[in-house]
């Protein structure tokens, strides 16, 4: 017997078919089957009459910051003392999960082990979130994005970063986060205007890039990268940095080599927080015209150009990137998916997938997360509504009517009905 079935349920499976109403079945954390047609009377512990709601695997997130606390600035990330901190991201982390995002790509974290510390305590069932993969700090050089001592106060703890120079210093970076337990290390190999540094500013050089590669694989341990210009974007592909943040910038060069590489690579452009910075933070000081002077008017013209290329080539892209800020604040997260279809041509099955099923495979479990299929994890979400008519109602809670994870309901439907072995006393 089946310990939860739900049926009557309008399933987007996420194998790229439409969606057709069925039911599924789960026992303990994996879906064992998934049926078309209606209501089998197969018996089960629990019963979920989902009265044709949408039923669809959980989201992934490519590019997520537990850490980043919805400030207006980048400063005050890291003065956060380290227990708030804490208890900041294990707050953060249940956010996303209430909002179906059930898998999280760590993009970096402020301080050496708050993402693994977040990690293992989701792991343990301390506390809810989503699976994680955890990230180091943002490794950079000096001048680049994340160094923010200044000639008077050198104090390395004032940056969210951790600054190295040359081949020596960031194996030695990259080798102290593996040793904290983190699963994936991050580099900032461009710059990012509201820090001052131009966004086409490429600070590394090639041999410190290829040493953070070369010990994180060592390692078994992946590397993703803040690349906004065009060279970061050449250094990713040349050194096999798998997943890549923003992107904006890739030139013809850089968009020849990714697809060249279109299996290899993610790109998560992060585009909220270029529309947003751009034109929805004038409360926080950056009017749209501190924003043009800024940069981000261009880089964001320019982005939407460089993801359709992207996207009609084929190269992945998902969604996530930079909430925590106080003008894209975590949790509203899936206006990327809206991002997608008004920006980049996707249509609202494509932005669907690209939270799915590409995300499975960002997560490196493709063969068991991201879609609705019998030995596939038991990730779901049950939406009151249709995201592909309208991709807005993943944005509202309320439209979230149950998270599964891991064969375990974080949010449990309204309406369910227990019947055949009940409880065995
Ligand atoms: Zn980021």
């Amino acid at each position: 017997m089946s310990d939860i079935v739900i049926t009557n349920a309008r399933i987007f499976d996420a194998s790229g078919d439409h969606p057709f109403s069925g039911e599924v079945h789960i026992e303990g954390n994996r879906i064992t089957q998934v049926r078309r047609g209606g209501a089998s009377g197969a018996q089960a512990r629990q019963t979920i009459d989902a009265a044709g709601a949408f039923l669809m695997p959980g989201m992934t997130e490519a590019h997520t910051h537990f850490a980043w606390n919805d400030q207006p600035n980048l400063s005050s990330i890291q003065m956060m003392p380290p227990e708030e901190h804490i208890l900041w991201c294990v707050r953060v982390a249940k956010r996303y999960l209430d909002m179906g995002w059930t898998s999280c790509v760590g993009a970096a974290t402020a301080k050496p082990r708050l993402d693994v510390v977040t990690r293992n305590a989701i792991n343990a069932g301390e506390f809810p979130g989503p699976r994680y993969l955890a990230a180091s700090q943002e490794i950079t050089v000096q001048g680049g994005l994340g160094d923010e001592t200044r000639p008077h106060l050198p104090f390395e703890e004032l940056s969210f970063g951790t600054v190295v120079s040359g081949p020596e210093e960031m194996r030695r970076a990259v080798r102290q986060f593996i040793k904290y337990g983190v699963d994936s290390v991050k580099l900032n190999l461009s710059g990012e205007y509201i820090a001052g540094i131009p966004a086409e500013f490429t600070p590394f050089s090639d041999e410190e890039v290829a040493m953070c590669v070369r010990e994180a694989k060592r390692f078994g341990k992946r590397v993703a990268a803040h690349a906004r210009s065009a060279e970061s974007v050449k250094q990713c592909v040349r050194h096999g940095i798998e997943v890549i943040y923003h992107a904006s910038f890739a030139d013809e060069e850089a968009l020849d080599m990714l697809e060249a590489n279109k299996d290899k690579h993610f790109v998560a452009p992060g585009l909220a927080w270029l529309i947003n910075t751009s034109y929805h933070a004038a409360e926080w000081g950056i009017t749209p015209e501190v924003a043009e002077q800024m940069g981000y008017h261009r880089e964001l013209e320019i982005a939407i150009e460089t993801m359709k290329r992207l996207h009609r080539r084929g190269i992945k892209i998902l969604p996530g990137g930079d909430y925590g800020f106080a003008w894209v604040r975590h949790g509203t997260n899936a206006k990327d998916l809206e991002y997608f279809m008004k920006y980049v041509g996707m249509s609202a099955t494509d932005a669907l997938l690209s939270a799915t099923r590409e995300g499975g495979k960002i997560m490196m479990r493709p063969h068991e997360l991201g879609q609705i299929r019998p030995g596939f994890l038991a990730d779901l979400l049950l939406i009151d509504g249709d995201p592909l008519a309208d991709i807005s109602v993943l944005q509202k809670p309320e439209r979230i009517l149950a998270v599964m994870k891991d064969g375990q309901f974080h949010k449990s439907p309204a309406v369910t009905e227990t019947r055949g072995g009940g409880r065995p006393y």
